[in-house]
C-alpha cells in the first residue's frame, strides 16, 4: 500500500509513525512545504522570546532522523499543488528545483493545518507586518528584531498567539500595544475570568486596547501606524494574530466537501467526502464533544490524536474520533489560565439552561507555604448535571484541575460527582478537599437547594431601596479596604450575636472575600429562618471583574500615540 501525506507537522507526522507501527511494509510519503517536518508550533513564540534558545529544539524529527526509525519519505519544501482524486494521483513542487511531477496513492491523507487569518485592508502587504505559523516565520521575526531592534509592536488580536506573542516580545524589551476587536481577549473564557488576564497584562506593561476595531496600516516613516476604532497606534513592527483559517484549497480544488470557513469535511473515522482521501487537524470540521455541533478547534492535542485514528482506519482497524472539547491552556507571564468545554456565551447560544459556581480556593493546603489562590468557574447544565466547562486562572495546579474535569467531563461525570473523586493529596500539593472536589460540594449543595446564588451580573441591579439586605461577612479591616455599595458589615463569626441587625421578612443577599464565609453566613441565616442569596466567587472575584472593567473603558485616542509608542 503506498500512503501519501501532505503536511509533515502535528496530524501528518503522528499519522506516518502509527502507520509504520502498525504495517511494516507499506510505502508512506510526507510532502511538507516548508523547510522543516515536525516542528514545535508551539514553541515558536517562546523562541522569539528566549525561553528556547537552540533553535534545533524547535524541530523533533528531521528527514533523516523519520527515515532511521520509520522508513518514512519526507519530502520538505514539497507543495502539493493538486489532488486527481480519479486517477488517485498528485501534483507535487519541489520548491527548490522547481521540478513538477506526479506521485500516485492507494491512500491519501490531508493535515495541511489553517494558516493565519489576513484580511483585505489597506496597508496589509506591509513588511513590518509579521504573522506566525511555521519556523520560517519565526526566524523572520528572530531577525527583524535583531537587525532593527523594534522598541515598540503592536499585537493585533487576543488569542493563544497574540497573547504568547505579547509575553515574548515583552521579554525582548520591546513594548506592546494588544487590539482586540473583542470586550475581552482569550475568547474561550468569560469575560469575568478573563478580567484577571487583563490585569495581569497591564500589570507587565502590555497596553490593551479592548473592542477595538483595526481598520488598516498605513507606512509612518521608519514606523508603522496601525489604524484602530480607537485612535492609531505608531509601532515598529505588527504582529498579526486575528485567528487562523483551515489551508484547504488542495481539498477545495479537488472537489471534496467542505464546512465551516472552507474546512474540510470529515466523518468520525477522519474520511474525507471523496473515497481513499483522510483528513486531519487544523483543516478539518470537527464535532464539538459538549454540544454535538460543527465546530473549528484548532490544537495539537486533536491533530495529533485525529492523525492516529486516520492513520489506523488507513491500516484497516476501525477508529472513531468522539469530538473535540477545546481543552487549552496558557502561561500569561506568571499566570496559568485554562479552559475547557464551553463558556457561559456558548452555553446561552446553544440554548442550554446552565447554572455555574465560582470558587477561589488556594493551590495546596494554606498552612504549606508557596499556596496561591486559584480562580475556577464550572458550568453545568440544569437539568442534567452534565459538565459543560470549565475555566481557571492561577498561579500553581491549574493545569491538574483542568484536565481533572477535561476527564470528567469525557467520562460523562455528573457535576455534583466532582466531589466525589479521590484525588492525591499532600499539604504541598493540593488541600483534603481539593479545588475541584470543592466545585463539586458547591454543586451539590445548589442542586439540592442548600443554598442560592447570586452572580458578578447580578450586583449592579440589586434593589438599595431596603426591600433585600446586603450583607458582607469579611472583617472590618477586609471591608474597609474596599467593599460594594449598599453591602453592610457584619463580620461571620458575630453574625449569631447580631443576627436582630437583619430583618426577617427581606430576602439576604451575602458577600465575603472567596465566598466560603458568605456561605457559612448563609447556612446559619438559613437555619435561622431567613432567605439568602450567596455570592458566587467572593468580593475579589468581584474587584478583579470590575477593574478590567475600567481597562476595557480605557481608551488610547488619536493624538496619543507617543504614550503607545
Ligand atoms: P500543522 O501542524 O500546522 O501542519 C500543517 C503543515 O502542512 C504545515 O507545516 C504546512 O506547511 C504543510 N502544508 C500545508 N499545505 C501543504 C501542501 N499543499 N503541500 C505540502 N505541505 C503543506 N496548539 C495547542 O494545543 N497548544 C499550543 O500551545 C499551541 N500553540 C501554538 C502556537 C503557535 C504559534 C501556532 C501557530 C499554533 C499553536 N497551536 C497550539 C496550534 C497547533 O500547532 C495546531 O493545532 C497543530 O499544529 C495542527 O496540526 P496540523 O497537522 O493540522 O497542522
Amino acid at each position: 500500500m503506498k500512503i501519501v501525506i501532505v503536511g509533515g507537522v502535528a496530524g501528518g507526522a503522528s499519522a506516518a509513525a502509527r502507520i509504520r507501527r502498525l504495517d511494516e511494509n507499506a510505502q508512506v510519503i510526507v510532502f511538507e512545504r516548508t523547510g522543516y517536518m515536525s516542528y514545535a508550533n508551539c514553541g515558536l513564540p517562546y523562541y522569539i522570546g528566549g525561553t528556547i534558545q537552540d533553535k534545533g529544539d524547535l524541530t523533533l524529527q528531521n528527514p533523516d532522523s523519520f527515515w532511521d526509525r520509520f522508513i518514512v519519505d519526507v519530502r520538505i519544501l514539497h507543495e502539493v499543488t493538486d489532488i486527481d482524486p480519479a486517477n488517485k494521483t498528485v501534483i507535487v513542487k519541489n520548491l527548490e528545483s522547481g521540478k513538477v511531477y506526479e506521485e500516485s496513492y492507494d491512500k491519501l491523507l490531508l493535515s495541511p493545518g489553517a494558516k493565519p487569518t489576513r484580511p483585505d485592508m489597506t496597508g496589509i502587504d506591509n513588511d513590518k507586518i509579521f504573522t506566525l505559523r511555521t519556523v520560517e516565520d519565526t526566524l523572520r521575526i528572530e531577525e527583524y528584531i535583531a537587525k532593527n531592534k523594534p522598541q515598540s509592536a503592536a499585537v493585533i488580536g487576543g488569542g493563544y498567539v497574540g497573547i504568547e506573542m505579547a509575553e515574548n516580545l515583552h521579554e525582548n524589551g520591546i513594548d506592546v500595544t494588544l487590539a482586540e476587536y473583542a470586550d475581552h481577549i482569550l475568547a474561550p473564557l468569560d469575560y469575568d475570568m478573563a478580567a484577571a488576564v487583563h490585569s495581569k497584562m497591564e500589570e507587565n506593561g502590555v497596553k490593551l486596547m479592548l473592542n477595538t476595531t483595526v481598520k488598516g496600516f498605513e507606512n509612518a516613516g521608519a514606523k508603522i501606524r496601525t489604524l484602530t476604532s480607537n485612535g492609531d497606534v505608531l509601532s515598529d513592527m505588527v504582529i498579526l494574530s486575528i485567528g487562523v483559517t483551515p489551508d484547504s484549497f488542495l481539498a477545495n480544488k479537488a472537489g471534496l466537501q467542505l464546512g465551516i470557513k472552507g474546512s474540510i469535511v470529515v466523518n468520525d473515522r477522519m474520511e474525507t467526502s471523496v473515497p481513499d482521501i483522510y483528513a486531519v487537524g487544523d483543516a478539518v470540521e470537527v464535532k464539538h464533544f459538549v454540544t454535538g455541533d460543527k465546530a473549528l478547534i484548532s490544537l495539537a492535542g486533536p491533530a495529533n490524536k485525529q492523525g492516529r485514528i486516520a492513520a489506523d482506519n488507513i491500516c484497516g482497524l476501525d477508529s472513531r474520533y468522539k469530538g473535540s472539547q477545546g481543552s487549552s491552556i496558557i502561561k500569561v507571564f506568571d499566570m496559568t489560565v485554562a479552559s475547557t468545554g464551553i463558556n457561559e456565551v456558548q452555553a446561552k447560544k446553544a440554548g442550554i439552561a446552565y447554572d455555574k459556581v465560582v470558587l477561589s480556593p488556594m493551590s495546596h493546603a494554606g498552612y504549606y507555604p508557596g499556596g496561591r489562590v486559584m480562580t475556577l468557574k464550572v458550568i453545568f447544565e440544569k437539568q442534567t448535571e452534565k459538565i459543560l466547562g470549565a475555566q481557571i486562572f492561577g498561579f500553581d495546579g491549574v493545569d491538574k484541575r483542568i484536565d481533572v474535569i477535561a476527564t470528567a467531563m469525557r467520562a460523562n461525570l455528573k457535576a455534583s460527582g466532582l466531589a466525589e473523586l479521590d484525588l492525591a493529596y499532600a499539604p504541598p500539593y493540593s488541600s483534603a478537599k481539593d479545588p475541584v472536589n470543592m466545585a463539586g460540594f458547591m454543586i451539590e449543595n445548589i442542586i439540592t437547594g442548600k443554598v442560592k446564588q447570586f452572580h458578578y451580573e447580578d450586583v449592579a441591579n440589586l434593589p438599595r431601596d431596603g426591600s433585600i439586605f446586603l450583607l458582607d461577612s469579611r472583617t472590618p479591616y477586609e471591608y474597609a479596604r474596599g467593599h460594594v455599595d449598599g453591602f453592610i458589615n457584619i463580620p461571620v463569626d458575630d453574625i449569631r450575636e447580631r443576627i436582630s441587625e437583619i430583618s426577617k421578612n427581606k430576602p439576604v443577599y451575602v458577600m465575603c472575600q472567596s465566598g466560603l464565609r458568605s456561605y457559612i453566613t448563609c447556612r446559619i441565616l438559613s437555619g435561622n429562618g431567613y432567605d439568602c442569596y450567596n455570592f458566587s466567587g467572593g468580593y475579589r472575584f468581584y474587584d478583579i471583574v470590575s477593574k478590567s472593567k475600567k481597562i476595557a473603558d480605557k481608551s488610547y485616542p488619536c493624538g496619543m500615540e507617543e504614550q503607545l509608542v
